[in-house]
């Protein structure tokens, strides 16, 4: 069925015309999500097993996968106290010493062996009692062929439990027979040579039948080269294709204009907020769009480097607008520019679902005449036709929630405006380098002067009473705090999981009685989040009791304490998210993260937030524990579900991908001549509807 076909298959020739491939086994075969030719050959093995490390017993060791040749001298099959059969096969090497096959809940196993036959043992050896054992070795039957026992390397798959290893290899070598030569090679020999790439038929007889670990190893890299390539090429020529139209308005910044807008911020700017100004007005005055990401950790200051970038675009006349991902950060993004720009001229709008029809059309009109110089809004001001006189600079706040697809549609706003990206989720290197890859990145480091490091515990459930009475106590000094749950309402299936309308009930009624409570989610209508808001801003609530609402961008700096409840429920990057929440003001904030995590990972993850404030490593920490899959959805968004390649195993490769890939682009702008056109074909074929990827010519 061609829908079951990946676009990027690159042998899409159904299974059945695999000789000796039984409507059975390709049954089998499609639980591996294997349906065609192309897909068997590219189900890569997990890992291999070394049959060549081959030692006398007594030079064997516990962990490693190692080979042991030896005559049978005893057989044994009986029946465990709780009704288990194990089978046992002992062997030994010098007639002294001896090595133990163990096989439960198999009663055939032993069926193949008798008394003096020579067999190799391949496994992992533990010591037991008092010799060596090896549970369900791998055996083959030596006949006097000691050294001649087929291959040494054997590949291990993924495999779905009624399908057998060697049934799978069957198949696998039968495709390698007839099909691997018609596998098409798409790399220019250049980039071939320059990595010493084996050929795409070699690299698959690598990969399947390997003659040494480093031989596949180093076959695999190659498929994963070629696909972070891909990936790249689609990076390379996006980006080209929105640098090198000049069409976008030369902004101008003069040393008037930047007196003018330093005067309005409340503070100085940080050396790095400085540095990140300079780069965004050269772009700004260059002609060509720019394409920033300003890459930040919580509580930076970006909002301050957004500000000077739109008031350069309306310094010039142009407008400008400022997008966030929420209503309850567009609102707070409108008051902070009602404190800067109290008493100037420029003409603003605050653009959200809360307008009436007439206001709304009032609104659009307005931004089409041009009555307008500075819009504040959410991803509506994208998704709906609005038109603009003359656009100068979009900047998105917390870009992360929008993905790559979002990205190409905000660009069809109309003419080519700058365009600058904000995001407060530090995103790992590698991740930035494939979500990211198109934007020039700028990142912002230090936090502004006078802030105190977050001071982060965890708490076991057993304790939460004592960390609301430290809270009542900071609570009756005046300061504001945050209990974050993961929940909205309690849910069959998940009682043990808080629920923000659960703990609103319970903590107004009972340790809090004495203070205002407020409750915060995103299943209320807009009109009472922002009330919400401007309560607890106004120091009206004292306790916000939220969900996952607070992630970003909220800055209320009276606030300084937070709880979170069921913390192992949130991965590394969310709770960095929610403490950086209560790092905003002067006084040092204390976030309490409770919970009794039940898994290795979770533990590990809190131990990393308590010990680690920078954001930047805590990325990295998040993708290694947690894996790229549900990171930043990337594979959602479309910038390549990865079939081969790791982010994290194989970052380095992905360096030199993108190397490659950016030079090739640089000097064949459109992929046209001979030798890269089949690449990019598989560009347009993986990445062509996602990225929205130029034309050619
Ligand atoms: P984020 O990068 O997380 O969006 P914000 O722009 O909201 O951070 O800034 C965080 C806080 O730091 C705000 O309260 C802001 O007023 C303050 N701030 C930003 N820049 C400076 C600065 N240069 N000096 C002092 N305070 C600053
Ligand atoms: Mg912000």
């Amino acid at each position: 069925m061609a829908s079951e076909i990946r676009p990027d298959d690159p042998l899409p020739i159904g299974l059945e015309e695999l000789p000796g491939t039984s409507p059975e086994r390709r049954e089998l075969l499609a639980r591996l999500g294997v349906r065609t030719i192309g897909d068997l050959l590219l189900h890569f093995p997990r890992s291999y097993e070394d049959l060549g490390d081959i030692r006398p017993i007594t030079a064997l060791t516990t962990g490693d996968f190692q080979t042991v040749h030896g005559e049978v001298v005893e057989l044994e099959g009986r029946t465990l106290a709780d009704g288990r059969c194990v089978v046992s096969v002992v062997i030994s090497d010098d007639g002294k010493h001896v090595l133990e096959g163990v096989w439960f809940n198999q009663p055939g196993a032993g069926h193949r062996f008798r008394y003096g036959l020579r067999l190799a043992f391949s496994g992992k050896a533990k010591w037991y009692r008092d010799h060596w054992q090896m549970s369900g070795p791998r055996v083959q039957i030596l006949d006097g062929r000691d050294s001649d026992i087929g291959p040494k390397i054997v590949p291990v798959y993924p495999l779905t439990e009624e399908l057998r290893p060697e049934q799978l290899r069957a198949s696998i070598g039968k495709a390698l027979q007839k099909y691997a030569s018609r596998f098409d090679e798409i790399l220019p020999a250049q980039l071939r040579e320059r990595h010493s790439w084996p050929s795409p038929s070699a690299a698959l007889r690598a990969v399947h039948q390997p003659e040494s670990i480093e031989s596949a190893e180093h076959a695999r890299r190659r498929f994963v080269y070629t696909e972070f390539l891909v990936l790249q090429l689609a990076l390379a020529l996006r980006r080209r294709g929105l640098r090198d139209r000049e069409n976008a308005p030369i902004l101008r910044n003069t040393p008037a204009i930047d007196e003018r807008i330093r005067r309005r911020l409340p503070f100085e700017l940080t050396p790095d907020q400085d540095r990140a100004v300079r780069v965004i007005r050269d772009d700004l005055a260059s002609g060509r769009p720019m394409q920033r990401l300003l890459h930040a950790d919580v509580g930076a200051g970006k909002t301050a480097v957004a500000v000077y970038a739109l008031l350069v675009a309306i310094a010039n006349k142009h407008q400008a607008a400022l997008m966030a991902p929420t209503e309850v950060l567009a609102r707070q993004h409108d008051r902070t520019l009602d404190r800067y720009l109290a008493g100037s001229r420029v003409r603003r709008l605050l653009m959200t679902g809360g307008l009436s029809q007439r206001e709304r059309r009032d609104a659009l009109d307005a931004l089409a005449n041009g009555d307008i110089d500075l819009v504040v809004g959410t991803q509506a001001l994208a998704h709906e036709n609005v038109s603009f006189a003359r656009l100068g600079l979009l900047v998105i706040d917390e870009q992360h929630k929008f993905g790559v697809n979002q990205r190409a549609r905000v660009r069809k706003l109309g003419i080519d405006p700058h365009y600058l990206v904000m995001t407060a989720t530090p995103i790992p290197r590698t991740v930035a380098l494939s979500v990211f890859g198109d934007l020039d990145v700028t990142v912002l480091r230090g936090l502004p002067p006078g802030r105190q490091p977050v001071r982060t515990k965890h708490v076991p459930l057993s304790r939460r009473d004592q960390v609301f009475e430290e809270l009542r106590i900071g609570m009756r000094a005046g300061r504001q705090a945050f209990v974050v749950c993961p929940l909205v309402e309690s849910a069959p299936g998940v009682e043990d999981c808080a629920s923000a309308s659960a703990t609103f009930e319970k903590l107004r009624n009972g340790p809090f009685r004495e203070f205002r409570v407020g409750l915060l989610h995103g299943r209320l209508p807009e009109a009472e989040k922002a009330n919400i808001m401007d309560a607890f801003r106004g120091g009206e609530i004292d306790l916000l009791v939220c969900t996952s609402v607070v992630e970003v961008g909220v800055d209320v700096p009276n606030a300084t304490l937070m709880v979170v409840e069921n913390a192992d429920r949130f991965g590394l990057s969310q709770l960095h998210q929610f403490r950086g929440r209560i790092s905003r003001g002067k006084v040092a904030g204390e976030c309490f993260l409770i919970a009794d995590p039940n898994t290795p990972e979770s533990e590990q993850r809190l131990k990393a937030i308590v010990r680690s404030s920078d954001g930047f490593s805590l990325a990295e920490a998040d993708l290694r524990l947690r894996g790229p899959g549900d990171f930043f959805g990337i594979r959602q968004h479309g910038a390549g579900g990865l079939r081969f390649g790791s982010l994290i195993g194989d970052a380095e490769l992905l360096g030199k991908a993108r190397k490659d890939a950016f030079a090739l682009v640089a000097a064949d702008a459109g992929l046209c001549k001979p030798e890269h056109v089949k690449l990019r074909s598989a560009v347009d074929r993986c990445y062509g509807s996602t990225l929205e990827l130029p034309e050619i010519g």
